[in-house]
């Protein structure tokens, strides 16, 4: 009698154990530090290489200078990579989703922090959980299933991206250019296999300049004092604007439930006058206003924005906002089986129901979500262990990954 399909899965993971763990060490060799962004094209075309050799259909898309340098000062030197990949065409299809560039090693490593050391059944690296370990769970999902291919009733895509950990260039060119066709993205940042992130706030990142008339402080009424009237609006903002907007309390469960309201902090960055006997020709603040799921980020924009405009009117003061960034807010809504499916599948392999909820930070899942692509995040590495010195990921977790991710693919 023929083994059911799901055990010869299990089979051939053990039997290539030693190839994912050198697929992944070869990735974290590659020092894809970020910035400057260096040693992309050479990460792309290894990672490339694993997935041809299984027969599996690739490109390589090189990001237009154009629009590279809206992000980047110098995209001709340090030219800004995609490879997509496919294993098959689906009506509903799932996409897998990494960041390869990592944040630079720094101080303090114990080891060469791109060697992909192995002690105790830990790999050592910079990127090792963050998330290159992601990275060669998806590699070695796709070579595991494109010998099983048959057996699925689902399309698998998947896109490596760069600058994840700066601007986001990558996921935003690939949405932008529709370079994905799925309905499920997986992300597989780390989440020790123990959570599964389903949303993010959003983000809204401003300044406000209020400006004035210089002059000597002895004759104040030739100038105009910037500060005086800035100080007046923040106060204005801090007692009429703030308490409002953090009065507002999420219905999605969040992993912290600190994050479960909407936030407003103000002088992250402020500039002001000059000199004492000087009257202050400008004053600025910055406004960070982190948006819930449950609430549309150009009406929180245009709330803050109306209200400096009539606030600045009763004070006489003229001013200027140069906006920084504006990211949507994200919320898996709707059918929830993916989520079920996943928690189930992890609990029987790795013995761990994942946790689930609201990322407190913004994340690109939000960018997959704008599309109308069902996004979430969960994979293999301690987030707890990225960006700080002697990064390592457990080899256990990337091998329990391609479990989880090849049964959730052959099951749905
Ligand atoms: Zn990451």
């Amino acid at each position: 009698m023929e083994k059911k399909i799901e055990e010869k899965i299990f089979e051939k993971i053990k039997e290539e154990k030693e190839d994912m763990i050198k697929i992944l060490e070869s990735l974290v060799r590659i020092p894809t530090q970020n910035p400057p962004g260096e040693n992309y094209e050479e990460f792309v075309m290894t990672a490339k290489e694993y997935l041809d050799e299984k027969g599996i259909k690739t490109k390589v898309v090189r990001i237009p200078e154009s629009f590279a340098k809206n992000f980047i000062e110098n995209p001709q030197e340090y030219p800004r990579f995609i490879l997509l990949a496919e294993l098959k065409k689906g009506e509903l299809t799932m996409h897998f989703n990494g960041h390869y560039d990592v944040v630079p090693a720094g101080e303090g490593w114990d080891i060469d922090p791109f060697s992909g050391k192995i002690i105790d059944g830990k790999l050592y690296g910079r990127g090792a959980s963050d998330m290159k370990g992601g990275i060669a769970s998806i590699i070695s999902t796709l070579r595991i299933l494109s010998e099983f291919e048959d057996h699925l009733d689902v399309g698998v895509n998947a896109s490596l991206v760069p600058d994840e950990e700066t601007t986001s260039m990558g996921t935003k060119y690939l949405i932008q250019e529709n370079l994905v066709n799925a309905d499920y993205a997986i992300i597989t940042e780390p989440t020790s296999l123990k959570s599964i992130d389903i949303g993010c706030k959003g983000g809204i990142w401003m300044q406000v300049c209020v400006k004035g008339k210089a002059a000597h402080a002895s004759r104040p009424w030739l100038g105009e004092n910037a500060f005086e009237k800035g100080v007046l609006l923040v106060h204005a903002i801090l007692t009429e604007l703030k308490p409002k907007v953090t009065a507002r309390t999420s219905k999605y469960e969040f992993h912290d439930q600190n994050s479960k309201r909407a936030t407003m902090e103000l002088g992250g960055y402020v500039k002001g006058g000059s000199k004492t006997n000087v009257i202050p020709d400008e004053f600025c603040f910055s406004i960070d206003r982190r948006v819930l799921p449950d609430e549309d980020v150009q009406e929180a924009y245009n709330e803050i924005i109306e209200f400096i405009k009539s606030k600045s009117k009763e004070l006489g003061a003229s001013y200027e906002v140069i906006v920084e960034d504006i990211e949507n807010s994200y919320v898996l809504k709707g059918d929830r089986s993916i989520i079920s499916a996943i928690s189930q599948i992890t609990e029987s392999i790795t013995g761990v129901q994942p946790r689930v909820g609201v990322k407190t930070g913004f994340t690109e899942m939000a960018l997959f979500g704008a599309k109308g692509i069902k996004a979430l995040t969960f994979g293999p590495g301690d987030e707890n262990l990225a960006h700080v010195a002697n990064e390592y990921i457990e080899i256990q977790q990337l091998i329990d990954s391609v479990k989880i991710f090849s049964t959730l693919l052959l099951r749905i």
